[in-house]
């Protein structure tokens, strides 16, 4: 891999350094930001986006976080409009394939349709179809191809930069979400051996010194209810439950 540009390592460097949350919910939430901004504005003028957000769309996380923006009310109806026109066109052919069925040709219930030995049928093909469409998602599309990209430039820099291991084990816990994601890039990307089986040492110890810190923190915050306990302290059981949360969804679920 090549030296990382800075339009990837700055905002590496920034969620590493912030103490509010998994480093990965901050990179998603602020790409996430960058590209509700940006469907919402410049992509507007664009023919090319354009044709991209008629025929993919968003999730339907996405298209909400679009409408309650309120930004540009006018922008998000012209997404709309021209996207639903696609899918209307697309749409009225899958329909039209069960809008007349005849008694009996497709009408099985698929529990009797197994038991006959039949494969699927019409109704479950479009159903998935319908289904495919409705995760579809642009910006998720995005967001995946630049936390990919964040990951590997921290991979770089864990690799030639003396001093980023120190910084990656003094950031952020990174939560269960992303836990998963960032073993399966560096299960893929990491060439060096030495470097990755001191990053996943490192990172599955931490992940096991959470859980041992989470078990302890929210018993005590369950005993601290029992009048007996109301005059203890809490030690560091306060914040229990939000940490817990934190590490299990992500911060971003939580706004
Ligand atoms: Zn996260
Ligand atoms: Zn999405």
């Amino acid at each position: 891999m090549k030296v990382p540009e800075k339009i990837y390592t700055i905002p590496v460097h920034d969620a590493l350094l912030q103490t509010e949350e998994c480093p990965f919910c901050y990179l998603y939430r602020t790409r996430e930001e960058e590209l509700l901004k940006y469907y919402l504005g410049p992509s507007l003028m664009q023919p090319d986006i354009r044709i991209e957000t008629n025929r993919v769309g968003f999730c339907p996380e996405h298209w909400h976080r679009l409408y309650e923006r309120k930004e540009n009310t006018l922008g998000l109806a012209l997404i709309l409009h021209t996207h639903t026109r696609h899918r209307a066109e697309l749409h009225l052919k899958l329909l039209s394939k069960i809008a007349n069925l005849e008694p009996g040709s497709d009408a099985a219930p698929r529990r009797l349709r197994r038991q006959s030995g039949r494969r699927g049928s019409e109704v479950a093909a479009v159903a998935e179809e319908i289904t495919a469409d409705n995760v579809n998602c642009l910006i998720c599309q995005r967001i995946e191809e630049t936390m990919r990209r964040y990951a590997q430039v921290m991979l770089w820099q864990y690799v030639n930069e003396a001093h980023f291991p120190q910084m990656l084990a003094e950031s952020h816990d990174i939560c269960l979400r992303h836990f998963p994601w960032f073993l399966t890039v560096i299960d893929s990307d990491l060439r060096n051996t030495e470097a990755r089986t001191a990053l996943i040492s490192h990172l599955a110890q931490r992940q096991m010194r959470i859980l041992a810190k989470l078990d302890v923190d929210l018993e005590w915050f369950t005993k601290k209810f029992d009048y007996r306990n109301r005059d203890e302290p809490w030690y560091d059981s306060e914040d229990a439950v939000e940490r817990a949360v934190d590490y299990y969804g992500g911060k971003r679920y939580q706004e």
